[in-house]
């Protein structure tokens, strides 16, 4: 074949005709809007064990030499997904903080890849750079934050988290910390927050240099809020030292039991000794919009930078975070370079500039268009719906003597099966080591017969059951129906499971 006609007519294995594109599409789409309606009917999780979900792989185990038809893949592939995976939009799905996806996120995903937009740079992405700025200055309205600052959507919580904690450490070095690094820190730069914390702070203070140890852990108060008068001594305390105090961090809805720090007065301090005030809104930051918890969330507005995520609270189907920034500029500050290869305008908003990230997908169309569908007053009501549903099935616990209420903030409640007979003796240590042994039991049964499902937390040291409602649909029957579902399971492996020094002679 000669240079000139082997490329005028060309034949790809991934090209598919318009024609082909149409017919798998709309056996994608009629496969998930099955999916969607028969989702209450549906087990939650099949509790099938690693080894069966590999089987199912292994009729291909090496990498395919030849090509096959996109149709037939497809269909595998719907038939693999939709038969062996978990489904947290599943009205009962109450595990971790994993949210329902809201059903047009799904189409926004798959139209944010069609157009494939890479929204580093505005060049590349125009219509894209737009609606990803207008999306972060929406949330920043919703929460009542200054809409001036910067933001930026990345992936999740955890890397808005890095990203204001980045940024944090840029604006309060005192030396050149992008060129010159931590060791030309004259002192250890301290980070202020509590046990409560999400784990994001470990991977933060490693990988940024800091080391873990430069957090000093705050006490909590009795309902497990930081402390601020222990804070404003160790503050103290550590400038005694010469240490260089520089960051505070706040939880708006801790990732366990949903507390929210005290907000208003963290920021206060923060203010006094001139310390960079972040708050963790991964969780909680929108239940602001709610009128029941407003008061105690409204502090994360004296936030120097506040994390989000949108694929909890917002119900955007992952992935979806977002990081905001009082200070205008100071993402640019900490992230920006501009090497001699790209030729991009800089006045224009060139998302690769303000973040880690590169090329970047386009994340922010999804949030875009639900914020759109439901509008602020749907969101309030909805998280509104979700903290009652919990706050209600909290009260209620009462009504079940085999039952012990343990925590309740924003839209996570714990609790455990506690028998009757073991109440009195609920903290020797027998009964205290069984009862936590039950109920770990319980929660895998339950995982495993499909119903409902529930993850843990430790509650001063006792394995709790933890609902947490990001589930626009969660309604008030699924709620009732849950105290008979754990009585029943626990009734039944406490039945099988209890040691005979631990039963009661009658
Ligand atoms: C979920 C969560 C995170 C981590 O967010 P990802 O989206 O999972 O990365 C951080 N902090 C809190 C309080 C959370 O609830």
């Amino acid at each position: 074949m000669n240079e000139d006609t082997k490329h005028r007519s060309r034949h790809t294995p991934v090209e598919m005709s318009s024609e082909e594109f149409k017919t798998a599409g709309y056996f994608l789409v009629d496969r998930i809007a099955e999916l969607l309606g028969s989702l209450p009917e549906r087990k939650i999780t099949p509790g099938e064990s690693p080894e069966d979900v590999k089987q199912l792989l292994s009729s291909q185990a090496g990498l395919p030499e030849t090509g096959r038809d996109a149709s037939g893949l497809l269909e595998r592939a719907v038939g693999l997904l939709l038969d062996h995976s978990l489904y947290n939009g599943h009205p009962r799905f109450w595990g971790y903080i994993t949210s329902s996806p809201a059903p047009l996120g799904m189409l926004a995903d798959l139209l944010a890849s069609a157009v494939n937009a890479n929204v580093g740079a505005w060049k590349l992405a125009p219509m894209a750079t737009e609606i990803e700025a207008q999306t972060v200055r929406w949330i920043a309205e919703f929460l009542g934050y200054p809409t001036e600052g910067d933001g930026l959507p990345v992936s999740g919580g955890n890397m808005a988290n890095f990203v204001c904690v980045l940024a944090a450490r840029v604006d309060k070095a005192q030396w050149d910390v992008r060129r010159q690094g931590m060791h030309a820190a004259a002192s250890t730069m301290r980070v202020y927050a509590t046990h409560e914390t999400h784990t994001w702070i470990h991977k933060a203070a490693d990988l940024f240099g800091l080391g873990t140890d430069a957090i000093r852990y705050i006490d909590t108060d009795i309902s497990q809020r930081m402390d601020c008068l222990k804070l404003r001594q160790t503050i103290e305390q550590d400038l005694s030292a010469g240490d260089q105090p520089f960051l505070i961090v706040g939880s708006a809805g801790t990732v366990s039991t949903g507390v929210v720090d005290p907000l208003h007065e963290m920021a206060e301090i923060a203010t006094a000794f001139d310390l960079w005030f972040h708050v963790d809104g991964a969780y909680g930051a929108f239940a602001v919009a709610a009128d029941d918890v407003a008061e105690n969330l409204s502090g994360l507005r004296k936030a120097d930078s506040i994390a989000v995520d949108p694929h909890k609270w917002l119900y955007a189907p992952l992935e979806a975070g977002c990081a905001l920034v009082r200070k205008k500029h100071a993402l640019r500050d900490a992230f920006s370079y501009h090497p001699p290869y790209y030729h991009f305008d800089p006045e224009r908003t060139n998302y690769f500039e303000l973040g880690l990230q590169n090329s970047r997908g386009f994340r922010a169309l999804k949030v875009w268009l639900i914020l759109q569908q439901a509008g602020r007053r749907g969101y309030a009501q909805m998280i509104a719906e979700d903290i009652q549903l919990a706050q209600h099935f909290f009260d209620r616990l009462t009504d079940y003597p085999s039952l012990e209420a343990l925590t309740h903030g924003l839209s996570i409640a714990t609790f455990r099966y506690l028998p009757l007979d073991l109440r009195e003796t609920a903290d020797a240590e027998a009964s205290h080591n069984y009862l936590n042994e039950l109920n770990e039991k319980i929660m895998l049964q339950l995982e495993q017969e499909g119903e409902v499902f529930l993850s843990n937390a430790m509650i001063g040291g006792r394995f709790a059951l933890r609902l947490c409602i990001v589930n626009f649909r969660t309604s008030l029957e699924d709620i009732d129906a849950l105290p008979e579902i754990v009585v029943g399971v626990g009734d039944e492996i406490d039945l099988q499971m209890r040691p005979e020094v631990l039963r009661v002679s009658t």
